[in-house]
């Protein structure tokens, strides 16, 4: 068991990324006390049924008191407003952390809501699954996997080592980026993803009826694994390509281009083009496999764990 580097932690919005932070933390002894702070009274009677939590309040300003350790957990599009109603209950020295899947437009619109005397580290862990909710999280969900930090410069050093600690210490790799970098990063690796399922999964479901009834019942050749990242919760995937609208959309474009040259090569019959891509491509699965960020069994499951 490790010594608690934070007396009280006060994790806002229990979710599935928020419960499972608040179980690992707990499973590793990294924290005195969890407090949690969610919206929903139905999540907040769920925390304290499942032991998550010593105090569970929809009043988040309430649930910041005293914390040394604040992590905003809830969609990045409530960060305004959950910033609004907090800073003024925080205290003195705390560390405002967050897990949101975007990061510039986070900073921006925190950094000008909280008092000079408690310091911001940004972080977000690539790791998520489909499901919501505080019954969906596991403690495990972060280990072997990356979590990002985008502290702005002139942060207190200490204060992001604190923060490294704590995510090394629930079994991730830490690792310090630009929040910009951070953003045009994820929009090729999990927002454009996401984009192109939730598309595929719609079009399917606008298919004349008989073809929809082959869809589902034929989705093990492919349609199925879109389908699980089309499950991802509307709400956080609205705030993130809302956030995230440049580099979505340069991605978006770069994507477009690349599937009207594909698309092009089987019109004129090219396949060449086709080989060539598709080689290209599994050498890149090998390469997330050999870096330990999927599973080989995951090619024969369909069901890898996603990072949003
Ligand atoms: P989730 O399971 O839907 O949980 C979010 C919780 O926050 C819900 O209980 C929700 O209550 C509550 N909430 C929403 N707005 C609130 C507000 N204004 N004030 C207080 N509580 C509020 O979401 P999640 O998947 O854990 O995602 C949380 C954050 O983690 C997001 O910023 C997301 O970008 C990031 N993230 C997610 C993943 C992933 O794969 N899911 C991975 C990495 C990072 P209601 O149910 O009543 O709305």
């Amino acid at each position: 068991m490790n010594v608690p580097l934070f007396e009280r932690a006060a994790i806002l919005g229990f979710g599935l990324i928020g419960s499972s932070l608040a179980r690992a933390l707990s499973e590793n002894g990294l924290v005195g006390e969890i407090v949690c702070g969610d919206a929903s009274q139905v999540a907040c009677d769920a925390v304290i049924e499942l032991g998550l939590a010593s105090r569970a309040t929809t009043d988040l300003a309430d649930a910041v008191h005293d914390a040394d350790l604040v992590v905003f957990a809830v969609p990045v599009g409530a960060y305004a407003a959950v910033g609004h109603a907090i800073a003024h209950n925080l205290k003195a020295g705390a560390i405002v952390t967050d897990v949101g899947s975007v990061k510039e437009s986070v900073v921006q619109s925190l950094q000008p809501l909280l008092p000079d005397y408690v310091q911001l580290v940004p972080g977000h862990p690539l790791a998520g699954t489909e499901n919501s909710g505080p019954r969906s999280g596991f403690a495990g969900l972060f280990s072997g996997r990356w979590c990002v930090l985008t502290p702005v410069p002139g942060t207190d050093p200490a204060a992001i080592a604190r923060i490294r600690a704590l995510w090394e210490a629930c079994g991730s790799k830490v690792e310090e980026m630009d929040p910009a970098h951070h953003d045009r990063t994820l929009a090729i690796t999990s927002h454009l993803p996401h984009l192109i399922a939730y598309t595929i999964v719609h079009t399917a479901t606008e298919l004349e009826q008989d073809m929809q009834a082959e869809v589902i019942k034929f989705s093990a050749s492919g349609f199925r694994d879109f389908t699980r990242l089309a499950a991802s919760d509307p709400v956080m995937w609205r705030d993130i390509f809302l956030s995230n609208r440049e580099g979505v959309l340069e991605m978006l474009q770069r994507f477009t281009e690349d599937l009207t040259n594909l698309q092009k090569a089987i019109r004129r019959g090219d396949g060449d083009i086709l080989h060539e891509t598709f080689t290209r491509t599994r050498a890149v699965r090998r390469g997330i496999i050999d870096a330990r960020q999927a599973e080989p069994e995951a090619l024969k499951t369909g069901a890898p764990r996603a990072a949003s």
